[in-house]
């Protein structure tokens, strides 16, 4: 599926990675909701970036919670996979306990470095999948590793997210 072979000729893989996630007129969501705290760059908070290099964020920091650029709560859908074999091989970087990739739209992130440095959360769900109110966050995971897919042009097509767990 999403990480299968696709025709670089299909134009629409952005609508088939969004039927997937989040169903068609025919098939159920095969994506469940995720909570992910997106930085954004252009919003310092407790990093200093005067210098070109960032400082490192306060850990403590209530305002941005220790990301060091504010960020905004958002919510999609994703499928989780866990990194087997090849693909591990593919991700070097990945030799923790927990190897585990997400998969979420295009539009989820603008660019490597944002993604790398938001974090992701598995939150409550209903029994049939739906955000339980008021957010509960059960597992957290920093991004070690943003993979955009792009088509032939450039365009992104769909993110892969490779993650190491946290404490929430
Ligand atoms: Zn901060």
């Amino acid at each position: 599926m999403l990480s299968s072979t696709y025709s670089t000729a299909e134009p629409n893989v952005r609508t088939e990675v969004h039927g997937i996630l989040y169903g068609t007129r025919t098939e159920p969501p095969r994506g469940h909701w995720v909570q992910i705290t997106r930085v954004n760059l252009n919003r310092p908070c407790c990093v200093n970036i005067t210098s070109g290099k960032w400082d490192e964020p306060r850990r403590d920091c209530k305002a941005c919670e220790g990301l060091g650029f504010f960020p905004t709560l958002v919510y999609v859908r994703s499928r989780r996979s866990y990194l087997q074999g090849d693909e591990q091989a593919a991700a070097p970087q990945i030799f923790h306990i927990d190897k585990v990739r997400y998969y979420v739209e295009h539009n989820v992130f603008e660019n490597e470095k944002q993604a790398e440095l938001s974090r992701l959360y598995e939150i409550r769900l209903d029994s049939v999948g739906n955000i339980v109110r008021p957010i509960e966050r059960l597992v957290g995971y920093n991004v070690q590793v943003a993979t955009p897919f792009r088509e032939d042009s450039g365009r992104i097509q769909y993110w892969a997210i490779d993650v190491e767990k946290i404490e929430v």
